[in-house]
């Protein structure tokens, strides 16, 4: 066992690790953050499996992540004393990108090309392998919790890592030990490492531990109070943004912060975000929601799809006590405190982002733009809540210009005599701008609302009317146009030619089976012809996109 065994990284991991090595990004401090949050997953990991086994938790019983400097030999380490990593668990945890936040950051980086990948960096960060932006070489000693053996990892970042037996690890968890590239030393310094550890990793539910110098005593610089157990008005803007970042993943600042407890029936605490912009891999149909269930302070899991689909941009936590630490994944799906809980947390989202509509117009164009999409689905997916949903959707329109409408501004401008919302289905706001199918409605002044999402196409179907008025496409079926706004805009149409018949007849005597009727119509006053569907059954796009998708 004195030979350490050679492994070469996958592919995806070497070409990650190249340009982290080559990475030239200035704000290298997200390493020390990606580091903690896994010590702090791991204590977490901990916690939660010693639920079912308590033996796990024997010799130390409070999780901590100690840091400890070594000026002299300009290294770093970061320690916990959480759920460690067996052999096997080394070789697939750091030998392959496991992590799908980390695989998208790659893939996303070879569409774009991006250059040395900093910015993405910056914005997403890519976990363990950050360490290699400032560390020449890396070394992970760990032993899992309840086994004697302990193992060590180690790699310069360059294409191989090796790993063998050793007895020089923590007693249970792990130590990483950074050897810093020359230009990296600053991060053996008590000042720089105190003050990111504030700025970043000043929440996290474990208390963190500072050596100056190794064999010298710990100090607390972190003292593992959970954020969102302190009353709101104790925290500032500044710590629930550090916390986002936290819990999030993301590096700017939350577009919308949602804090409350819950009391009565059911007791639990929310800290939810909504984040300030679009995540990468908002459309990975692989995406799971990003809210953890704690109870009591005890991670769960990030699996109890605590909130529909459709607010799956949001992150955050929910704590309750009403739930028994060792609640199982069944348990999670069919717990009746837990749908109670999902039902309370997602109506709390949507009557925020309904405020933020209200108080700051601005704030909320951003974050429609940003999740209005994905958003959207709910109108069909969520049967109670569809209009709540409707209500907080924004639109181009033929008369919105730059600034998006919604419903309600719609109906409030409504012309005289009109009597349904009229909307355009269409790839692009200029395609469907372009439609002839738009002219006698621009010649009545109608307003139009431009749905360019393909999502689109799908809600509208399930909806029969906002306030009354059903919503109706400009490209179906026969508009009524005759009764409605600008009336003298018909006058181009007023001395139709009489042989128009003739000509009629002509037409579907050659287009034959091709389509169901022609006649004249209302809504052109400078195209001589368009296509539209019948009143009944899909709309135009919407038989595009489901022939597209080959249904
Ligand atoms: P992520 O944390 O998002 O899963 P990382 O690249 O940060 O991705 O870490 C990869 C994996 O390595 C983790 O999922 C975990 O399994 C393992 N790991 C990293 N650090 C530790 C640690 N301190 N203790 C236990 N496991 C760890
Ligand atoms: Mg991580």
């Amino acid at each position: 066992e004195a030979n350490p065994e050679n492994h070469v990284f996958a592919a995806d991991v070497a070409r990650l690790l190249h340009m982290m090595v080559h990475s030239v990004y200035s704000d290298r401090d997200v390493f020390l953050r990606e580091l903690i949050s896994n010590a702090a997953d791991a204590c977490e990991k901990l916690r939660y499996e010693a639920i079912a086994e308590p033996a796990l938790m024997a010799g130390e019983a409070a999780t901590r992540i100690t840091l400890t400097l070594d000026k002299d030999n300009r290294r770093l380490m970061i320690e916990d004393n959480g759920i460690g990593m067996s052999r096997d668990e080394m070789i697939e945890a750091l030998g392959t990108i496991a992590h799908s936040g980390t695989r998208a950051f790659m893939e996303r980086f070879e569409a774009e090309k991006a250059g040395d990948g900093a910015q993405l960096i910056g914005q997403f960060g890519v976990g363990f392998y950050s360490a290699f932006m400032v560390a020449g070489t890396v070394e992970v000693a760990s032993r899992r919790a309840g086994s004697e053996q302990a193992w060590l990892w180690s790699s310069d970042g360059k294409g191989a890592f090796t790993i063998a037996a050793t007895e020089d690890a923590p007693a249970r968890g792990t130590r990483v030990t950074l050897n810093l590239l020359d230009d990296a030393d600053k991060y053996t310094e008590r000042h720089t490492v105190e003050r990111i550890v504030r700025q970043q990793s000043g929440h996290v539910p474990v208390p963190i531990l500072l050596i100056e110098k190794p064999g010298e005593e710990s100090e607390s610089i972190g003292d593992g109070t959970a954020l969102w157990t302190r009353s709101k008005n104790e925290i500032s803007e500044q710590e629930y943004n550090d916390f986002y970042r936290g819990v999030s993943g993301l590096y700017d600042d939350p577009a919308l912060t949602v804090h409350f407890r819950a009391e009565g029936r059911h007791e639990y605490t929310t800290l939810a975000y909504v984040p300030g912009s679009r995540p990468f891999d908002l459309f990975d149909p692989d995406r799971a929601g990003r809210m953890k269930l704690y109870v009591k302070r005890v991670f769960i899991t990030d699996e109890a799809e605590l909130l529909p689909r459709y607010l799956r941009f949001v992150r955050g936590l929910v704590d309750t006590a009403d739930l028994p630490l060792n609640v199982s994944r069944e348990m999670i799906q069919e717990s009746p405190i837990l749908a109670a809980i999902r039902k309370g947390v997602t109506n709390r989202i949507l009557t925020s982002l309904e405020k933020l509509a209200e108080n700051d117009k601005d704030a909320y164009a951003k974050v429609w733009d940003a999740f209005g999409s994905v958003l959207k689905e709910g109108i069909y997916e969520d049967f109670e809540r569809k209009m709540q949903i409707l209500a907080l959707s924004r639109f181009k329109t033929s008369t919105s210009g730059d600034a998006t409408r919604s419903l309600a501004d719609y109906v409030g401008a409504m012309k005289d005599g009109q009597s349904a919302i009229f909307y355009a289905t269409g790839d692009s706001v200029a395609h469907i701008a372009a439609s002839p199918h738009l002219e006698g409605f621009m010649a009545r002044g109608i307003e139009v609302l431009y749905l360019t999402d393909p999502i689109d196409s799908f809600w509208v179907q399930a909806i029969a009317d906002f306030e009354g008025k059903p919503l109706k496409s400009i490209t179906q079926g026969a508009s009524d146009l005759a009764e409605v706004g600008d009336k003298d805009a018909d006058s181009k149409n007023k001395d139709v030619d009489p042989g128009i018949a003739g000509f009629i007849a002509f037409v579907k005597e050659t287009l034959a089976d091709a389509v169901v009727d022609a006649r004249t119509s209302e809504r052109l006053t400078e195209s001589p012809v368009c296509l539209v569907a019948p009143e009944y059954g899909p709309d135009r796009q919407l038989e595009k996109l489901l022939q597209g998708a080959g249904r």
